[in-house]
């Protein structure tokens, strides 16, 4: 039901973006996706999703810190594949560390990847979208885009941010046939998880089990890890007529986290 369509998601080189480009893919959609990782792997990713879709799949590097390349990065989708029609915010960093110890330079790395790469991502796009009548945004928030945890303070106030930012520009394109909503997953096994694992035995003087169980899993009721693919199902149902009227709303994919 996407082909014809594009959709460009930042981030999308790994887990949870490239879980969104596959579902879009094999919805028949042309796919952009961005983000670091080996060229060879890269090259495969694509390769796969041309195949998945019948359409093009292209990789642009842009770094989701430097605004001049996130405009010709939406430019150059633009040019070579149409669209954007489908935005996912969905590029992301996490550090743990307490507030007074916690690096100014990561302070500023996250609040620029995770929350501002999605002002000028969105600034960029939308007027394709409102040229084309149609158009989707989504961005990947968080359960902490709702509650807070102890020594994520960067993570906590960017993901808040986007869920207001994202809400803004839902009732700014609202007329325009283009809707905005957020995903906010709970713990997803991907490696921005893996990664905080030592920090956070570090952080809390815990074993690598007892971060799984007693920090991670302790949040989600479900005892489960949330996986890229349900997250990029539900995105994708985003992207239907059906779901036309949810706009501006922050949807929680969370093992009920959130609910506790
Ligand atoms: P991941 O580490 O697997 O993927 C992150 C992607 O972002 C990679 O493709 C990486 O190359 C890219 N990236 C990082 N810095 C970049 C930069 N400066 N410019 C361009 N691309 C950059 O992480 P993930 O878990 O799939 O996270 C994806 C999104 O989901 C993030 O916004 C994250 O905050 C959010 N999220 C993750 C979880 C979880 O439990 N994994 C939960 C809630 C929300």
């Amino acid at each position: 039901f996407l082909k014809g369509k594009t959709a460009l998601v930042t981030g999308s080189t790994s887990g949870i973006g490239f879980a969104y480009a596959s579902a879009f893919a094999s919805a028949g959609a042309s796919v952009m996706i961005n983000g670091f990782g080996d060229p060879d792997a890269i090259a495969r990713q694509c390769a796969a999703l041309g195949e998945a879709s019948g359409a093009r799949a292209l990789h642009d590097n842009a770094d989701m810190t430097d605004p001049g390349a996130i405009a010709a990065m939406v430019a150059r989708c633009h040019a070579e594949l149409g669209g954007p029609d489908i935005v996912v915010n969905n590029a992301g960093i996490q550090h743990v560390a307490p507030l007074v110890e916690f690096p100014a330079d990561k302070w500023d790395a996250i609040i620029a990847i995770n929350l501002t790469s999605a002002f000028h991502v969105m600034r960029a796009a939308v007027p394709h979208m409102r040229s084309a009548g149609w158009g989707r945004i989504i961005s990947t928030a968080s359960a902490h885009s709702l509650v807070a945890s102890p020594n994520k303070s960067a993570y906590v106030a960017a993901k808040h941010g986007l869920v207001g930012l994202t809400k803004t520009v839902a009732l700014e394109v609202a007329a325009d046939g283009i809707t905005a909503n957020c995903i906010s997953p709970g713990y997803v096994w991907t490696p921005l998880v893996e990664n905080q694992i030592p920090d956070t035995m570090k952080a809390r003087g815990l074993t690598r089990d007892e971060v799984i169980n007693d920090v991670l899993l302790s949040a989600q009721p479900t005892k489960k890890f949330v996986t890229p693919e349900q997250v990029a199902a539900f995105a994708l149902f985003l992207c239907r007529d059906e779901a036309a009227s949810i706009t501006g709303a922050n949807l929680s994919v969370d093992g009920g986290w959130t609910a506790a």
